[in-house]
């Protein structure tokens, strides 16, 4: 089937409009943002919604910027901003190479410009790249409703696949990710070819604080490890996490997080991969992020990561 079931369409001029065409159409309206994941699914009938909210002209919540929140500053980046948006942002480059790379194996060129972030993360595809990084980066998730916005973890916005704690009538709007110093991360991913969905992928943000020896001895004092595509809780290697916080940046450790992170998540085999391949990705890619975040966070050339 390539034609979807017939729906009605309206465009939101507002966050405010989309919430009231939300609420007044129920739970057979669906927002379209970037139509990448959801216009296939309508083609296929797997989604038949019969009220059809466009949210592309939602300016708004296209925005990447830098904002004060109490003692710390927040990297906030809006719902409909685009893959390629993200990919091309400098103020994401410095702070959160995490994303920059990602971005930069997400999909092909047709599709970073068109798919969002919001999507991504609302579509909650598990071999999606965007929620690992999220995760790891331990960022929030602004929902807005009729009574207002409420913020969640993004470690709790996925409730299973192609599930959110996105309610009926609620947009997610916004991502915030705090920015501390000392920071490094990075993202790497194994696909089959060019544009592929991973076969699985790895990102490690990390915190360090160096000492004396010039690098050599920094102290891990924050570590967040996202998994993608390898049945991983809450796409996050939280064994792992926990293993390396508060002892020193060494490749021995990073190895052993590796470990952690292969034995802790459930890989499952279909098309892309055997699961035992893919328990295997999930450990070497978590040793390589390491390393390069490592690097990243003590402002060493690529090539010098371990
Ligand atoms: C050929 C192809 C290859 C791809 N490869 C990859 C890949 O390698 N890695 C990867 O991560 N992704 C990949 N994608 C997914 C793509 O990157 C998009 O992220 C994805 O399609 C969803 O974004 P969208 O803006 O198109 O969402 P849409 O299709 O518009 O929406 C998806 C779902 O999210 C809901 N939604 C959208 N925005 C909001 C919001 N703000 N609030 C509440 N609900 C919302 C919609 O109602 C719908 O249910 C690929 C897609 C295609 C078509």
């Amino acid at each position: 089937m390539q034609v979807p079931a017939q729906f009605e369409y309206q465009r939101a001029g507002s966050v405010a409009d989309a919430i009231a065409l939300l609420t007044r159409h129920g739970p057979e309206s669906r927002v379209v943002a970037g139509g990448h994941s959801l216009i296939p699914m309508m083609k296929l009938r797997l989604a038949q919604p019969e009220m059809l909210i466009d949210i592309n002209g939602l300016d708004e919540l296209a925005q990447i910027r830098i904002e004060a929140a109490g003692d710390d500053t927040e990297l906030r980046i809006g719902a409909m901003v685009r893959h390629a948006q993200l990919l091309a942002s400098p103020l994401v480059a410095e702070h959160f190479p995490v994303f920059t790379d990602a971005e930069r194996v997400i999909a092909d060129p047709v599709v970073r410009n068109r798919g969002t972030v919001g999507g991504s993360l609302c579509q909650a595809d598990p071999s999606e790249d965007l929620a690992a990084a999220f995760a790891a980066v331990r960022a929030v998730a602004v929902i807005t409703g009729v009574d207002g916005e409420r913020i969640v973890p993004v470690r709790d916005f996925h409730t299973g696949p192609y599930q959110t704690v996105v309610g009926d009538a609620e947009l997610l709007t916004e991502l915030r990710v705090p920015i501390r110093p000392g920071g490094g991360s990075c993202y790497l991913k194994v696909e089959r070819r060019v544009g592929d969905w991973p076969v699985a992928a790895a990102c490690a943000v990390l915190r360090l604080e160096a000492g004396t020896g010039g690098g050599t001895d920094a102290t891990i004092t924050e570590a967040g490890i996202g998994l993608t595509a390898v049945g991983a809780e809450h796409f996050v290697a939280a064994q792992a996490e926990d293993y390396l916080r508060g002892g020193p940046a060494a490749e021995e450790r990073f190895v052993e997080a590796g470990r952690l992170a292969a034995e802790h998540c459930h890989p499952t085999a279909d098309q892309r991969g055997p699961a035992d391949y893919k328990r295997h990705l999930a450990g070497e890619l978590t040793v390589r992020a390491l390393r390069t975040a490592t690097a990243r966070a003590l402002g060493r050339p690529a090539g010098q990561e371990a």
